[in-house]
């Protein structure tokens, strides 16, 4: 009788004891070169332990001692004990509180009196004193606001207009008006704009079509055009999926191509997620692996909020505390992808004559 090859699945077990071991061994190379991020990986870590219903297996009130030790007299939060202040690090705490429940333990006003002073009369965000603005912060400012329920203690208009000012030409995002469409940035800017209460000025169909275009013949997705291949990395499995989820248009990606890209980048013997088949895994693409996966809620992986990148149980219990918006989770009921062509309802001129060139699309 034939043996009938076992179907690819994630491998739980074995990344609820990767990351619980790269979290605890102090040693290690990876915790080593991680030190000036370590409230990050608490977030990447901890929520990919919530993603897999493992969240109890982490020691809660030492997890939100550390991340309270981090809080500097500014009210924003550094990457490490000791570190400066930093906006990335100051949405992470928020995140890694709320899943622990322990946002009462902060001050919200003092966080949120950091976060505002962080903002620039144009509306944009620096990421901290020393004054770089990237469309990045100004999510992280939204998505801290929204969590602490005090969006009322920021300019949201102002911010959502500068956000809206980096959109380019194919529909995408940069960092800055003028700056390159990238994946990552995307998310960015559809997220703050998600929470923002601006959605609807996306043009999602343009956008929409940037998105899907990520796709690469592997399953895998990419962050931009042009970049050299093998290009499709874990990480914008979210990038890409969530600002497609935010525009209901999450049904024009191959998600069991993208599945089966996701595991076969799986550590089957340690456990982890790597960027690409065959590397090294660690923590950020385990968690974004696993994000990517809620998508179809296969493989157990409950589903997220795509505006919050926090699991949407969590979400559920802060608006139920605070009368937050409901906004979109990753598993919705989007139309299937359009099998070819453009929808005649969106003809764009600078975007027809920058698609002259004939370009390559992945047939669904
Ligand atoms: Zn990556």
């Amino acid at each position: 009788m034939k043996a009938v090859a076992s179907e690819p699945a994630l491998a739980r077990a074995l990344h609820r004891s990767y990351i619980l071991r790269v979290s605890s061994d102090t040693d290690s190379f990876e915790f080593q070169v991680s030190e000036h991020l370590r409230l990050s990986g608490v977030y990447w870590g901890a929520c990919a332990l919530h993603l897999l219903g493992e969240l109890q297996s982490l020691d809660a009130a030492q997890v939100v001692s550390f991340v309270r030790s981090c809080q500097r007299g500014c009210g924003g939060f550094g990457g490490n004990l000791g570190h400066d202040a930093h906006m990335l690090y100051t949405l992470s705490a928020v995140q890694v509180l709320a899943l622990f429940g322990a946002l009462h333990t902060v001050d919200a006003g003092r966080v949120m009196r950091y976060v505002a002073s962080l903002q620039r009369p144009d509306g944009s965000f620096a990421g901290d004193e020393w004054g770089e603005v990237d469309t990045r912060f100004s999510y992280c400012a939204l998505c801290c606001a929204s969590l602490l329920g005090k969006l009322g203690d920021i300019d949201v208009a102002a911010a959502v207009r500068y956000v809206r000012a980096c959109e380019n030409f194919d529909g995408g995002y940069g960092c800055e008006p003028g700056g390159e469409s990238h994946a990552g940035q995307v998310f960015t800017c559809v997220g703050a704009l998600a929470i923002g209460g601006e959605l609807g000025s996306v043009r999602s169909e343009e956008l929409a079509w940037w998105l899907c275009e990520r796709q690469t013949p592997g399953g895998g997705l990419n962050g931009r055009p042009q970049k050299a291949r093998p290009d499709a990395d874990v990480c914008y499995s979210w990038w890409v999926l969530s600002a497609m989820c935010l525009l209901r248009r999450d049904g024009w990606i191959d998600g069991e191509a993208l599945r089966r890209f996701i595991l076969s980048c799986q550590d089957e013997e340690e456990g982890g997620i790597a960027d690409k088949p065959g590397d090294l895994p660690d923590v950020f693409h385990t968690f974004f692996g696993e994000r990517g996966e809620s998508i179809h809620g296969t493989d157990g992986v409950p589903p997220i909020d795509a505006a919050h990148a926090m699991p949407a149980s969590v979400m559920e219990q802060l608006r139920a505390e605070q009368a937050l918006e409901p906004s979109r989770t990753l598993r919705g009921a989007s139309p299937p992808r359009p099998r070819r062509g453009r929808p005649s309802s969106v003809p764009h001129r600078r975007l027809q004559r920058a698609r002259a060139a004939p370009r390559r699309r992945q047939s669904s």
